[in-house]
């Protein structure tokens, strides 16, 4: 059926608007400040700053891949966060990623990064848990949040470095993960990344670096490799090399279970700081966190 031109203007504005996880009937770039895009001009800069944001090379390529996996399989991905939105929406512009998150939802109440206007009562999230949004996403896009059968479930995971945001979660919606507060990346990993990384030797040094990181400890909660690659895993339908263990029965059939509930997610949900990303909070992007970037910056208006 030909579509209408009123309705294809309203189409190409809302993929515009939705650029950078905004949407024009929540989080919308007018309302939050947000009338343009940025990108690094440099794809060097692109790259460090990957490197940056995810701790170290291994963990961007793996994330990439994720990602990736769902954009083909067309199971949308969203970011929950409590934290700072704009920096979260800011953040994934400049790692290259728009394309690769449906949108980014806060769900803190404070106003300043996260000024959360009631545009639409239904998709008012401030100050509603993550298994409040998790639920209403999922009613949105027509995913069964109630489903009884258990044959296909679940339906969706939620990957989040604090356990506290899993209660009330029906688990037999939804799939958890967390590194149940065990390090996941060793500091000389994460270390020895950033020894050559720009952005955390000269460009966040005095900003976003000392007021969020905790790399004088040495050990990083973060999501654990293995689970990301049973998820690449189940979502491909390609199982990856090393991913299936040989040693242990038991663990085995805990790692094929897994991959089998990740072949069945529609929809996956992500906490952002700690859990996609090592800092324990995006830049804010003002001050120094700005204008240390703002000439490498190529900058786009969002038009209406
Ligand atoms: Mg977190």
């Amino acid at each position: 059926m030909k579509r209408s031109r009123k309705s294809r203007q309203k189409y190409s504005r809302y993929r515009r608007l939705q650029k950078g996880g905004l949407r024009p009937d929540t989080n919308s770039g007018e309302v939050l400040g947000i009338t343009d895009t940025w990108s690094f001009i440099d794809p060097e800069l692109i790259s460090k700053f990957q490197g940056y944001i995810f701790g170290a090379k291994t963990y961007k390529n793996i994330w990439l891949e994720l990602l990736q996996a769902c954009k083909t399989k067309q199971i949308p991905v969203y970011v929950i966060t409590s934290g700072n939105l704009i920096g979260v929406i800011r953040t994934i512009q400049l790692l290259g990623f728009s394309d690769l998150f449906e949108e980014v939802i806060s769900t803190r109440l404070s106003s300043d990064p996260n000024p959360n206007p009631e545009i639409h009562k239904e998709r008012y999230f401030a100050g509603k848990t993550k298994p409040d949004v998790i639920r209403s996403i999922m009613k949105e896009k027509g995913i069964p949040y109630d489903e009884k059968d258990e044959t296909k479930l679940p339906l969706a995971a939620f990957f989040d470095d604090d356990p506290g945001h899993f209660v009330d979660l029906n688990t037999y919606v939804v799939k958890t993960s967390y590194s149940g507060g065990k390090p996941a990346m060793l500091n000389s990993e994460f270390m020895n990344d950033m020894r050559t990384n720009i952005f955390f030797t000269s460009i966040f040094s005095s900003g976003h670096k000392t007021r969020y990181n905790k790399y004088n400890q040495i050990e990083h909660n973060f999501t654990y490799i293995d689970e990301l690659n049973r998820a690449i895993s189940g979502i491909t339908g390609v199982t990856k090399d090393g991913v299936v263990p040989t040693f242990s029965e038991i663990y085995k059939k805990g790692v094929l279970k897994d991959i089998d509930d990740y072949k069945k997610i529609k929809i996956l949900f992500l906490d952002w700081d700690q859990t996609v990303s090592v800092w324990q909070g995006p830049p804010d992007f003002k001050g120094a966190d700005f204008s240390l970037i703002k000439d490498h910056l190529v900058i786009t208006p969002i038009h209406k």
